[in-house]
């Protein structure tokens, strides 16, 4: 039954929005987790998770992501299978209308539905995701310590994340389609500064190759004439831009030029009284299951702090 009016509806199910969950319920609100079809978010797509403080040893993404909904729904989380595709925020109570047709009302909205990355869109990076590409350095680099890896963009992501690998690996070569980075010149110069950093300028990767052990080489293909070629590899790390998952709120609320919904300064408030945001879809900046999960506790934190003051 979803025809309901809950205290607070959140709206994604990765660690933002299952933080929230775990801390709303913990203070009595018994929140609803709106979970989409496929609940967990991008560290459901991750294997290996080494970074997530309070595990001593490697632990699965996927695995993670399953405790922290039990975690959820053990203090008193509702998961609800559907899509939020709209929300109304000029009503008292607010509105959440679903995909499979139910309008919910809510006192609070926590939008936590997060970024995906974006690909190349090749067949050949969908064969080795996770098996030697990746979308986040500061995830996977670690599992290429010493070896030669590839980082593909040219903006602020792909240089820091050049930066960081560069310090961990053999050798760091940035594969560019055009011949100047847009990443900020500060980046850039640290990033020319280091020895063991290489760039290819003008060319774009037309096939990623492998065998049973993972990534071995690439294929290139210049932007300027018909040359191509291959430089071997072992790690690929892609890192074009993220698109956050912000369209049902584009209306509602204030986003900044790529999409991402702008909150108050230290705090997770939208420009919706009510509506509070955490995680990928604010923060292009660190993308951290950790940090997604931190700003998730204030999310809740902070609705919880509203819903006393409507109390008052
Ligand atoms: P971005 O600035 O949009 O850069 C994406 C890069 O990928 C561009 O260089 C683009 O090439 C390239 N690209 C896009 N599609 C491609 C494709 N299909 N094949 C090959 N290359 C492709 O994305 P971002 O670096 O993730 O940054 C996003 C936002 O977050 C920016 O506003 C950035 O400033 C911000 N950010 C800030 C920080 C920081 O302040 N420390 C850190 C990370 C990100 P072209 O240049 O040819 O378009």
């Amino acid at each position: 039954m979803t025809n309901s009016h809950e205290k607070m509806i959140i709206i994604g199910a990765g660690a933002a929005g299952f933080t929230a969950a775990i801390y709303a319920a913990r203070a009595n609100l018994s929140p609803v987790v709106l979970a989409g079809l496929q609940p967990g978010g991008q560290l459901t797509i991750t294997t290996d998770v080494e970074n997530y403080p309070g595990f001593a040893e490697v632990v699965q993404g996927p695995w993670l992501m399953q405790e922290m909904q039990q975690q959820s729904e053990n203090v008193g989380t509702r998961v609800i299978y559907d899509i939020a595709t709209s929300i109304e925020t000029d009503t008292h109570p607010m509105r959440v209308k679903l995909d499979g047709g139910d309008t919910m009302t809510a006192d609070t909205i926590v939008i936590a539905t997060g970024a995906q990355a974006r690909w190349l869109g090749l067949e050949s990076e969908n064969t080795f995701n996770g098996r030697g590409v990746s979308a986040c350095a500061t995830c996977d680099g670690f599992f290429y310590k010493e070896r030669d890896v590839l980082v593909v963009g040219g903006g602020n992501t792909a240089v820091e994340e050049a930066l960081y690998l560069s310090n961990l690996c053999k050798s760091v070569t940035l594969i560019h389609r055009r011949d100047s980075l847009r990443a900020e010149q500060i980046l850039q110069e640290r990033l020319f500064k280091q020895p063991n950093v290489s760039i290819e300028w003008n060319y774009n990767i037309t096939e990623i190759l492998g065998d049973d052990t993972g990534v071995t080489a690439v294929s290139l293909k210049s932007t300027t004439d018909d040359s191509e070629k291959q430089i071997s590899a072992h790690g690929v790390f892609v890192a074009i831009g993220h698109d956050p998952a912000t369209k049902p709120f584009q209306d509602i609320l204030d986003l900044d030029n790529e999409g991402y919904i702008l909150v108050k300064s230290g705090t997770t408030l939208t420009s919706q009284t009510g509506v509070f945001a955490a995680g990928d879809c604010v923060d292009k900046i660190y993308r951290q299951a950790v940090t997604a999960a931190g700003m998730g506790c204030m999310a809740a934190l902070d609705a919880e702090k509203y819903l006393a003051s409507l109390d008052d």
